[in-house]
């Protein structure tokens, strides 16, 4: 029937009103800005850059590979690469961001960044208080605002970010098992290499 989804809206709402008088339970509505309510998990507003430890310029996982400023649809985030490399969120070294900007006056929140970027390093963010009079460079948020500590990552999203965490766990043993591995190859064909010339020199006398 057309229009039966606006009259289950309306109905809704009339049960609420009318039964916020007799219920707590049926009071949806709270005294914003001094009460919130308390945010879900799947909720989001804009992008955020996720770091590890404490230094956020040092821990910061993106490497500027740029996917998600190539396949943001409004064209919100702007990039540019470091010359440079510095170890990334499991030791391998990569490139950063020099710079790196979004513009949420324009971001439309569809997340589209987060399910691209191969890293694991931009996430949405729940935070929605951020209205500016500065309808210009107020809401063009640079690096250092946007970066976010992986603590605050699992305070928000704890699942997913509990998920990542592992992985990255898993991916940094992986890489310290390889290294370990490698030295004791190096060291094995070192001591093979003294072995086989020690005859020869045994010989010699
Ligand atoms: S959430 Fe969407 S619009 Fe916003 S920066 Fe990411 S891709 Fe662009
Ligand atoms: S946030 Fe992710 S997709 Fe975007 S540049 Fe950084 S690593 Fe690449």
């Amino acid at each position: 029937m057309v229009g039966e989804g606006i009259l289950k809206g309306l109905a809704e709402t009339a049960r609420n009103f009318f039964g916020s008088y007799v219920s707590k339970d049926r009071l949806t509505t709270v005294q914003y800005p001094e009460q919130r309510v308390p945010q879900i998990e799947a909720a989001r507003s804009f992008p955020f850059l996720v770091y590890d430890g404490e230094d956020w310029q040092q821990g910061m996982r993106c490497v500027s590979c740029q996917i998600c400023e190539k396949e943001c649809p409004p064209k919100c985030i702007f990039i540019e690469k470091s010359k440079d490399k510095k170890p990334d969120a499991v030791g391998k070294p990569q490139f950063y961001p020099a710079r790196f900007d979004i513009d949420i006056s324009v971001c439309m929140s569809c997340q589209i960044c987060v399910e691209v970027c191969p890293f694991d390093a931009i996430k949405m963010d729940v935070d929605y208080d951020l209205s500016t009079d500065d309808r210009f460079g107020g809401l063009l948020l640079q690096k250092q605002q946007l970066a976010k500590s992986n603590q605050y990552y699992n305070a928000i999203h704890p699942t997913e970010a509990a998920a990542i965490d592992a992985r990255f766990a898993e991916e940094r043993a992986k890489l310290e098992a390889k290294a370990k591995a490698a030295a004791q190859a190096k060291e094995t064909a070192a001591i093979g290499a003294v072995a086989a010339a020690q005859p020869e020199s045994v010989e010699a006398q």
